[in-house]
């Protein structure tokens, strides 16, 4: 992969997952997709209490990524910048988190700007020995870890201070990474981003009530999203401060809390095993295919979905559905599904692309084809492939997209065996 300027990242490999046990020996190794594997213990029951939280805001050891318009700051393509609580005080006030939630909710006046800011955890991996010392809080020891959102917005003061930090920033080399995906990032780092993104992007699109289209504000430490019962803004247009009633205050709410929106992704075996199915949208460039994929639908299982999906976009009827392994793709809230399915009558594995247009091309290619695009055709979609590269060969996705995960896994001799799948 010479020609290309930023080499894939190594995948996240957590140790304990691929430790020696009965499953490991029944059903191999765990495939950990790059987004997935982060380092950081989510505390999540820990996002409510705000002594623990004003602790972590201002700690030494406390670590915040940065997001302008949804990109990461970067010093460069291959390392996120991590900022302490001194470059960002002037966004996050040490009290941001003195007030219980009770309070907050009570208090609340939608007139007052906040800075979008998320607890994500806490980095067990740091140790003592590299700098600051760590937190402790209870049992728990690590790193604090929070994503702050440093876009130009809220009211001119606060527009003012983010032009400031941002420039600032700009001068010692830190800038936007501005990319479509950001897969050059070490895992570790591109695993806090993608929880980073996905909760500020979240933030961003619910400012209102999806029931009541009043106001919403941040609680649970930037993971959930009140419908507070009052609003100080209302009494300044001479208006009561209640607002009127709302069911995300008194039920279960999803519209309150993030989404993850499922998402299929397959690798499909001919009946013989000796051919693969794959396709390509017409924004792919020249000879390059992926593995079909596409939404899971409400009222629909994952194999029920990939069994559509391929259906629907390459008129292929499948068979048996296995569950490979999972994604979280942060553009803007998916989980990627992986499968491999496989065909089981020939009659089945006519290719037409006559129901649903989603695809340009759609076609079955060998083992041998896969194999010669896995070892020089792979690369990041638009970027060169090897020098080894044939002109006309199959392209496909580097290794960091479940993608091309799938595929080798299809083509595995110890994932879906030899002699038996291949006929
Ligand atoms: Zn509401």
């Amino acid at each position: 992969m010479g020609s290309i300027s930023h080499p894939d990242p190594a995948l996240p490999a957590p140790a304990h997952i691929q430790a020696d046990s009965m499953l490991s020996r029944r059903f191999g190794r765990e495939t950990v997709n790059y987004f997935g594997g982060s380092p950081l213990n989510r505390l999540s029951f820990l996002r409510t209490e705000h002594a623990f939280l004003s602790a972590a805001v201002n700690h030494p050891s406390s670590r915040f990524i940065l997001l302008e318009n949804l990109s990461p700051l970067v010093q460069s393509p291959t390392a996120i910048f991590k900022a302490q609580y001194a470059d960002v005080q002037t966004l996050v006030p040490s009290t941001v988190f003195d007030k219980s939630e009770e309070e907050m909710i009570r208090e609340f006046d939608s007139r007052v700007t906040k800075p979008d800011l998320v607890f994500l955890g806490i980095d067990e991996t740091s140790d003592d020995a590299k700098g600051d010392d760590l937190m402790q809080w209870k049992i728990y020891k690590g790193r604090p870890c929070f994503a702050l959102d440093v876009s130009e917005k809220g009211n001119d003061e606060q527009k003012a201070k983010t032009r400031t930090l941002l420039d600032e920033l700009k001068a010692k080399g830190v800038t936007p990474y501005l990319s479509r995906t950001h897969m050059t990032l070490p895992p570790d780092e591109g695993a806090i981003f993608a929880q980073a993104r996905a909760y500020l992007d979240w933030n961003n699109r619910n400012k209102f009530c999806g029931t009541c289209s009043h106001p919403t504000l941040s609680v649970n430490a930037g993971t959930k999203r009140a419908c507070p019962p009052t609003d100080k803004a209302l009494t300044a247009e001479n208006k009561s401060s209640e607002k009127p009633a709302c069911s995300t205050r008194t039920t279960i709410s999803n519209l309150s809390f993030p989404r993850t929106d499922p998402t299929i992704i397959v690798a499909t075996l001919s009946v013989d095993g000796k051919r693969i199915l794959l396709g390509r949208s017409k924004r792919f460039p020249p000879y390059w295919y992926s593995t079909l994929a596409g939404f899971i639908e409400p009222g629909e299982s994952v194999e029920d979905a990939v069994r559509r999906e391929v259906w629907e976009e390459a008129g292929v009827t499948l068979s048996r559905v296995i569950i490979h392994s999972t994604q979280p793709w942060p553009y803007p809230a998916n989980l990627m599904i992986g499968a491999i399915a496989q065909v089981s009558d020939p009659a089945h594995e006519t290719i037409s692309l006559a129901h649903d247009p989603e695809l340009e091309d759609a076609k079955w290619f060998t083992v041998a084809e896969v194999e010669e695009a896995l070892k020089n055709g792979v690369s990041a979609l638009g970027e060169p492939a090897s020098k080894d590269y044939v002109e006309g060969n199959l392209r496909l996705p580097p290794s960091t997209a479940i993608a091309n995960q799938l595929i080798q896994a299809a083509i595995s001799k110890e994932y879906v065996g030899d002699k038996l799948a291949r006929m």
